[in-house]
């Protein structure tokens, strides 16, 4: 029995890949009788079609025709170089007449302005007329016997002459009486056919696969092999996702519903004649010829064969919005239907709102012409037809086909949620009689990201995320470290954390195909592009991430930079959660402060800062929980400072006031200028941070701060100086401890919100009860009195600063845009 093989574009795109299939074509030769159908080299097609377009519109169209002489010559050339017995004059010959042909015909077009049919199939038609002549040469001068079988006396076709289908029955008689040589090698060019008037046709774009099917179902082929240039059907266009996986077997059901949805892999119409006559159909690889490939079958045979879903797609889609009365609803649908099943379109989701206002239908951008017209001359009949119609463009439709899809729903509430997350609007999903396929209309620009996004959910769903880092002082640098330790403990877990962009404010890192956490120091400090300055960074920052293709991005914020704080809410409407240790955005403007909480809640976006309040203590959570649970907190009291802790500490200690500082200063518990602790800033901008939490509209400048020092200090001394004049408070501190003390009673420094929203920051005298009394070391201590906790307030306490505890608060942060 006879086995058909088929060579796409690629596979014939230049003299080398020619050369391979030839030894392809000879090696199956030798082991069976073969029939071999060849497509036009690829891009000639596209060049031809290109040609007659700008001709039609009297543009240039020279160069097209430039193009495609000079890739046959070359093809040629090269040929005959790497072959003696090879006999390129006659082909030159041919390829010189194919070109006259071409000027000719083109300069009639471009006069006349059109371009009739049949003169456009004879044109587009050139290239496969041209490979099956350059295979046969390559076959003869290795001494086969070859016999081209012409399509158009063979392959009987009817219907649109650009698309036409061919009739097995008749074409099999035909094919019948050719009386091929035995030991022939037989070729034909593809996408071609011949009408009852024996004028050339074309089978449709793609159409040589629908020819090898059709000469398989002539010949009685054992089978019909699709040679192109991936390793056989998978579960996505490799071209988008590159780990898309190979499905070794699969049925002609599943592949009809796969093509017709625009896997470009196989033409739609290959299937039925195969599927008819159950010729099993086997796609393979020119490239790694020794693959196994795809075949195509009636039924899986098997227990180990898995159906995989597979995800494929449509690019250019149109939405159709026609508004009518309630009455016209029924009328207009019923028309449309039948006209369109008359022309051949096939419409997708024809749907009509609840109100029956509107009837929603969406077709590919190939029948878009034919479309117009129907709904102006067939349908409303009348010129103000337009008013009525709205069309969308640049759609994309993504659909997911499996033999029986496994929680059909769940699937779908994923994707729903997954698409949500990343800012992929569904413009309708749609439902089909066949169960076995979801299908989605969404905006072409996030068509890939889309089908990447859905491969990922099917065949690896780890929770991803995806890390933009600004800022690598002592919590950034410490967040690295911690990730990387923990990286594959995550992983078992099935996190899988990727870091793309590492900056500070003077250089920037990105690597599109995710960091390496354990080069990033390396890496970052070659990196030898200039420094510059923090604006041009962030414009910088702002080009990366405006594209986000990516499925859970986070920008983390571990700078103390204002500027950087005020892109957060820019950020987050590009779909990234933002992630910050830094505490200026949420001390600043409570418009914004509003702001952002409304859009990350719209975009479904995390916006997170547990570290901006007590450094790594769940407070922010903490208090998140009060609201949820409808518990009220009525007052606060904390301790929030660790140097004033600390100071504060040594105080009761008996250490004299400028000792303390310099002790604390020395452990690290200050700023480099301790001046900057004792303002009691700080304090009261994590005393903000609270009181909004809590519900309080205030601004900072709401905040009563009591100084610390008794008199003003001089602001020009440098911190050594300093040192030295606070000397003086040494003695008003002593007094304030030991009056204290005689009634039992310690002062700490604190933050104090009222049921009425006053806050403060000030020194207090603190009683033996209170939670606050024993703070000391740094420790930072907040006691939440509550409707529910009184008169023992909830306590929360443990070291507030530090980069170990912050990073940690950070890193737990962004485990949380997980959940
Ligand atoms: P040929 O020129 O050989 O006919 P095509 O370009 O028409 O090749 O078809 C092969 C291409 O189909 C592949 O390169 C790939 O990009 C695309 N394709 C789309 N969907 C799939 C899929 N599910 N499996 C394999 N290839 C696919
Ligand atoms: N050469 C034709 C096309 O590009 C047919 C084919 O390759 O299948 O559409
Ligand atoms: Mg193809």
């Amino acid at each position: 029995m006879i086995q058909v093989l088929k060579f796409g574009g690629t596979s014939l795109a230049n003299s080398q890949n020619i050369l391979l299939v030839s030894k392809i074509i000879i090696k199956k030769f030798k082991k069976n009788k073969i029939a071999v159908v060849l497509s036009a080299p690829a891009q000639i097609t596209n060049l031809l079609e290109k040609a007659i377009r700008l001709a039609v519109k009297k543009k240039n169209y020279k160069k097209e025709i430039s193009k495609i002489e000079k890739k046959f010559y070359q093809i040629i050339k090269e040929l005959s170089v790497k072959n003696e017995k090879f006999s390129s004059k006659e082909l030159i010959n041919k390829l010189d007449t194919e070109i006259k042909f071409l000027r000719k015909t083109l300069k009639s077009i471009y006069f006349l302005k059109q371009c009739p049919d049949n003169v456009f199939a004879k044109i587009i038609s050139k290239g496969e007329i041209l490979s099956t002549k350059i295979m046969e040469n390559i076959l003869i001068s290795k001494n086969y016997k070859t016999f081209i079988i012409n399509p158009i006396k063979n392959l009987i076709a009817h219907g649109n002459i650009l698309d036409s289908s061919v009739d097995i029955q008749n074409s099999k008689k035909k094919i019948k009486k050719l009386n091929f040589h035995k030991k022939s090698i037989i070729l034909m060019p593809g996408f071609i056919g011949g009408n009852n008037k024996k004028n050339l046709v074309l089978l449709g774009r793609n159409g040589s696969d629908y020819s090898a099917a059709i000469l398989s179902a002539c010949l009685q082929a054992k089978s019909c092999e699709i040679w192109t240039d991936v390793n056989g059907i998978l579960t996505c266009d490799p071209k988008i996702v590159s780990n898309a996986k190979i499905i070794s077997n699969i049925t002609y059901n599943k592949v009809l519903k796969l093509s017709n949805l625009g896997a470009k892999v196989l033409h739609p119409k290959t299937i039925l004649p195969l599927k008819k006559f159950n010729i099993p159909c086997y796609v393979k690889n020119t490239f790694n010829k020794n693959f196994i490939g795809t075949k195509i079958e009636k039924k899986l045979q098997g227990k180990k064969i898995q159906d995989y879903p597979s995800i494929t797609y449509i690019k250019n889609m149109y939405q159709f919005l026609i508004t009518c009365t309630n009455k016209e609803n029924n009328i207009i649908q019923k028309k449309i239907l039948e006209n369109f099943t008359n022309h051949k379109i096939s419409i997708f989701s024809i749907v009509n709102t609840i109100e029956k206002k509107y009837i929603n239908f969406y077709i590919q951008k190939k029948y878009f012409k034919k479309t117009l017209y129907i709904i102006k001359n067939k349908i409303f009949q009348t010129e103000d037809f337009q008013k009525k119609i709205k069309i969308k463009k640049k759609l994309s439709m993504i659909s997911i086909v499996q033999e029986k899809i496994s929680e059909k729903n769940k699937l779908l509430k994923m994707i729903k949620k997954i698409y949500k997350n990343t800012q992929i609007d569904i413009l309708q999903s749609i439902t089909y009689q066949s169960k076995d396929i979801i299908s989605f209309i969404i905006n072409s620009k996030n068509r890939n990201k889309g089908i990447k996004l859905i491969h990922k959910i099917i065949f690896n769903p780890s929770k991803i995320i995806e890390i933009f880092l600004l800022g690598i002082g002592g919590i950034g640098q410490t967040l690295l470290k911690q990730i990387s330790q923990e990286k594959s403990r995550l992983k078992k877990k099935n996190i899988s954390i990727k870091i793309f962009l590492i900056a500070n404010s003077k250089k920037i890192l990105f690597n599109k195909n995710v960091i390496n956490i354990k080069l990033w120091k390396k890496k970052f400090l070659n990196n030898t592009k200039k420094y510059i300055t923090e604006k041009k960074i962030i414009e910088k920052i702002n080009k990366i991430i405006k594209k986000n293709n990516y499925i859970n991005p986070s920008i983390i914020d571990c700078t103390s930079s204002k500027k950087i704080s005020n892109q957060y809410i820019n950020y987050i409407k590009k779909g990234y959660h933002v992630i910050t240790s830094n505490k200026k955005f949420n001390t600043g403007d409570l418009i914004n402060y509003k702001k952002i909480r409304k859009i990350a809640h719209k975009k479904n976006r995390k916006f997170l800062y547990e570290t901006n309040v007590g450094g790594g203590l769940p407070v922010i959570q903490t208090i998140k929980n009060f609201m949820k649970t409808g518990d009220k907190i009525l007052h606060f009291k904390g301790i929030l400072s660790g140097s004033l802790s600390f100071i504060f500490g040594k105080l009761e200690e008996g250490m004299s006031f400028s000792q303390a500082i310099k002790k604390a200063q020395k452990n690290g518990f200050t700023e480099p200028d301790p001046r900057e602790d004792l303002s009691g800033l700080d304090v009261a901008r994590k005393l903000l941070i609270i009181a909004r939490e809590i519900g309080h509209n205030i601004e900072l400048k709401d905040i009563k701060i009591q100084k610390i020092l008794p008199e003003k200090i001089n602001k020009k001394n440098n911190i050594q100086e300093f040192l030295e004049e606070i000397k003086k408070f040494n003695k008003y501190f002593f007094e304030q401890i030991n009056s204290a003390k005689k009634n039992n009673q310690k002062i700490k420094f604190i933050g104090t919100i009222k049921k009425n929203g006053i806050c403060e920051v000030k020194i207090a005298k603190i009683n033996k009860k209170d939670p606050l009394y024993n703070v000391k070391d740094g420790e930072n201590a907040l006691s939440f009195y509550s409707k529910y906790y009184q008169p023992i307030p909830l306590v929360i306490r443990g070291y507030g600063a530090g980069k170990e505890v912050t990073a940690s608060g950070v890193f737990s942060d962004l485990l949380n845009t997980i959940l």
